[in-house]
């Protein structure tokens, strides 16, 4: 492994590390979060943030905390909660006792500091911080003003403390409906930061909570929740996505007032802003997600044409190419679009020092070597990987009818084609040299059958080989040995680079070639695949054997990626 490469974050926590920032006892100086709320499948963004924090946490011998972000009764479940600790832990990283991760169970829930964010409310009440507003929505909302114009104070804004106290008691008691009454901070209606315009804090919703139950009425906003929940785990840095950089004053403010009140001490969490991760050819809002779900667009949340976790994992990518993939695109400010090659670039990258190699015909056409022996099977060995004999042999053989590609074959060759026409020699990969003689056709032209004949003396590996110089040099199967496998040609979900971007309706820029499925067949190896291997099929590129439906004996393949970049050229 090489050494981290540095960014902003790390110039920070070096900073912070050498002025000794976070000295406290027995705590580490660094303590991150991933904080997910669980109310969707984490996707390809989120693995960015997920290497972000452990990362900087294992480099840095401190501790990254797995927090559902759980304040928010409606959308949150159980199967989301389960899904998003698998994901984490598929990537290769654990919140739970381990070296990497400072030993101890790290793993939290927002809605157990229920009680404190409450107690935390009747303080700030008290201490005149915080108030109970009682406008309509609708005048909330005018009230607010805008950009332009500052707001307006509420009428409820000088009640007096203990009529807020009162008032909020009995909101959190059930006397009010849904939006009748609301907590507000006090800080400043004209304030040029419209997050510091009095936010709410905490609202009335009867509605029941996955982990609470029905023991709450009231919720605390994720701004409110967010930072208190910061303070109370000790997080040293905590860092989120761009968008919450002007969130960041009430994120200082919140936890300065809790501070004030003696509920955290010094010193206190502080913010970072990174650039998300926007990747072409991709959507990764939650919401467009769940609607290619749901409109039966693809096949689940784990369909492998999602740019979900579970998705990309079916789809065949290694946790590994996944971290090389956020440590290549690094931590910025400053936001960008990621090429999906690059992803592609990284599973490559990975896999091509470890996959096995295999034979696979895709689109298969019959070759038959008329002048072979008939009913004799001859054995044939290739190497498991180039690169490692000592890894062993795949062992197959071969006969008089074969399988090879249909773009192997051109009756009329184009100019700089080597492969087989009637008159050209090509040897078969591991087998032996052979010259086309002619091909058969069905009554609609459609070649059907290609003919040759091969070499007796040409055999790869033997002494005679070398006497034959080819260009060609195709893959087969052997028709005798060869296993029938479905293979499931991925592609890009959209044809458009920026299908999330403004004004485009991305349901209608979806690639109709997405998925094809082929009838392929395999070298006689692959009856013992078990699911999830990952393997090189011969000049196709990636594949693995797909974890929900392939069986050993009855193999299933993805296609992960193409051995080049071939897309839009
Ligand atoms: P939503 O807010 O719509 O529910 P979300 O994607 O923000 O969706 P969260 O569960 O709040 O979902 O995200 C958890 C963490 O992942 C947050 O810290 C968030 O900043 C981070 N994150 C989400 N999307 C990306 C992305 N595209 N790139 C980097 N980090 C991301
Ligand atoms: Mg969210
Ligand atoms: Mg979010």
């Amino acid at each position: 492994t090489t050494a981290p490469v540095s960014n902003f974050l790390r110039a920070i926590i070096d900073n912070d590390n050498a002025a000794g920032t976070y000295k406290r006892d027995g705590m580490p100086a660094v303590i991150t979060r991933f904080p997910p709320e669980p109310n969707g499948y984490l996707h390809i963004g989120h693995a960015k943030s997920i290497c972000l924090n452990f990362g900087l946490a294992r480099d840095y011998n401190g501790v990254c905390h797995l927090r559902f972000d759980d304040t928010n009764p409606e959308k949150e479940d159980q199967e989301y909660v389960d899904t998003i600790m698998d994901s984490v832990k598929w990537l290769g990283f654990d919140w739970q006792a381990s070296a990497q991760n400072g030993g101890g169970n790290h793993l939290y829930y927002a809605s157990n500091y229920f009680d404190t964010f409450y107690a935390i409310a009747e303080y700030l009440i008290n201490a005149g911080h915080a108030y109970v507003d009682s406008q309509s929505p609708e005048d909330m909302a005018a009230n607010r003003g805008d950009f332009s114009r500052p707001g307006v104070n509420s009428p409820f804004r000088d009640r007096t403390a203990s009529e807020s106290l009162d008032l909020f008691r009995r909101m959190k008691a059930g006397e009010f409906a849904d939006g009748a009454h609301i907590l507000r901070a006090k800080i400043d209606m004209a304030s040029p930061n419209m997050n510091m315009r009095d936010p709410a804090i905490y609202r009335i919703r009867h509605a029941h909570h996955h982990n609470t139950g029905d023991k709450w009425c009231i919720y605390p906003m994720y701004d409110y929740a967010h930072p208190l929940e910061d303070a109370i785990e000790n997080i040293t840095h905590s860092i989120c996505t761009l968008e919450f950089q002007d969130h960041r004053p009430f994120y200082d403010w919140i936890i300065a007032r809790a501070a004030e009140g003696g509920f955290f001490k010094q010193p206190v969490p502080r913010q970072y802003e990174f650039a998300r991760l926007n990747l072409t050819y991709v959507v990764t809002s939650k919401r467009k997600l769940r609607q290619l779900v749901e409109q039966n667009i693809v096949s689940g949340w784990d369909d492998p044409r999602m740019p979900t976790i579970v998705g990309i994992r079916r789809r065949g990518y290694t946790p590994e190419s996944i971290q090389l993939f956020c440590e290549r695109i690094g931590v910025t400010r400053s936001d960008g679009w990621i090429d999906y090659s690059t992803l592609e670039g990284c599973l490559r990258e990975d896999l091509d020092p470890k996959a096995p190699r295999a034979t696979a015909v895709l689109r298969p056409l019959k070759l038959i070597i008329d002048n072979f022996p008939e009913g004799e099977n001859i054995s044939c060995s290739a190497p498991v990987h180039p690169h490692h004999p000592e890894r062993g042999n795949r062992e197959f053989t071969i006969g008089k009818e074969l399988w090879i590609e249909q773009e192997d074959f051109m009756e009329e060759p184009v100019k700089g084609y080597f492969r087989l026409f009637p008159g050209n020699k090509v040897r078969l990969r591991y087998g032996y040299v052979v010259e086309c003689t002619g091909c058969d056709k069905d009554e609609n032209g459609n070649v059907i059958a290609v003919h040759c004949n091969y070499f007796a003396d040409s055999k790869s590996g033997t002494e005679g080989s070398a006497n034959y110089k080819v260009k060609g040099n195709i893959h087969w199967v052997n028709a005798a040995d060869a296993l029938e496998a479905e293979v499931r040609l991925y592609d890009r979900l959209f044809t458009d680079a920026n299908p999330d971007a403004g004004g485009k309706d991305f349901m209608v820029l979806l690639n109709p070639n997405a998925l094809e499925i082929v009838k392929a067949y395999v070298e006689p190896g692959m009856k013992d695949v078990t699911p999830d291997t990952r393997l090189q099929f011969e000049r196709h590129g990636y594949f693995v054997a797909d974890r929900v439906d392939s069986v050993v004996g009855k193999p299933v393949f993805n296609r992960v990626t193409t051995l080049k970049d071939s897309w839009g050229k």
